[in-house]
């Protein structure tokens, strides 16, 4: 049998933008919008410029070093609680975000998501703050803490009795070690 014929779509009517990126939004809007099979999700192959990124929650500790790597604003912190968000719209697939995480949890979904969707902010992880013991101040999240005790144990300023100072606040960490360092100075001096 002949071929389907395929109509072309009607002409745009947004104007280009500045913004290459901004143009290329426009044109997969106006596209997806008048294509013949419409289709929310489109897989992409492995280094197209657009897509998601999934998160292993089993892994994450909301450190979010993923965040400040991000070129793009695509992954967002929240300086209220730990929660690590991501918009697809403003994703490059850069892969920045992969390789500096240091609990190998990003892989990148190279996609394309039409409509509202891609524009959404989605929360790829959260959890509670872990509590400073000293002041109770909410900083970091119990998984950081508790991979901080994993790799620090051998560290002279953390190990031992000093395992504590890594479920201290930056500032409760500070006093401490002040506090300890103080009391063994003099202890040396009055010997
Ligand atoms: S995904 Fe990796 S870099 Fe991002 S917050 Fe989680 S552990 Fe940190
Ligand atoms: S792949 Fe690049 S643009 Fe996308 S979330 Fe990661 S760092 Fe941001």
């Amino acid at each position: 049998s002949p071929p389907a014929r395929v109509t072309a779509p009607p002409p745009a009517s947004f104007r280009a933008a500045l913004a290459k990126r901004e143009t290329l939004d426009f044109a997969i809007d106006h596209l997806a919008r008048h294509a013949p099979v419409p289709a929310e999700v489109v897989p992409l192959p492995a280094g197209a410029p657009l897509g998601a990124i999934t998160v292993d929650t089993g892994r994450c500790t909301l450190c979010m070093a993923c965040v400040g790597a991000c070129p793009s604003n695509a992954l967002r912190d929240n300086a209220e609680r730990p929660v690590l968000a991501f918009i697809e719209r403003n994703c490059v697939q850069c892969g920045l975000c992969e390789t500096t995480c240091p609990e190998d949890a990003i892989a990148l979904v190279p996609r394309l998501l039409t409509g509202e969707g891609a524009r959404r902010t989605v929360t790829l992880n959260e959890t509670q703050p872990f509590h400073c013991i000293r002041c109770a101040k909410p900083f970091g999240t119990a998984q950081m803490v508790q991979s901080m005790l994993v790799r620090l144990a051998g560290h002279p300023a953390f190990a031992g009795a000093n395992a504590d100072r890594l479920k201290m606040c930056a500032d409760c960490r500070v006093v401490d070690m002040i506090e300890k360092d103080t009391g063994a100075t003099r202890g040396a001096t009055l010997q």
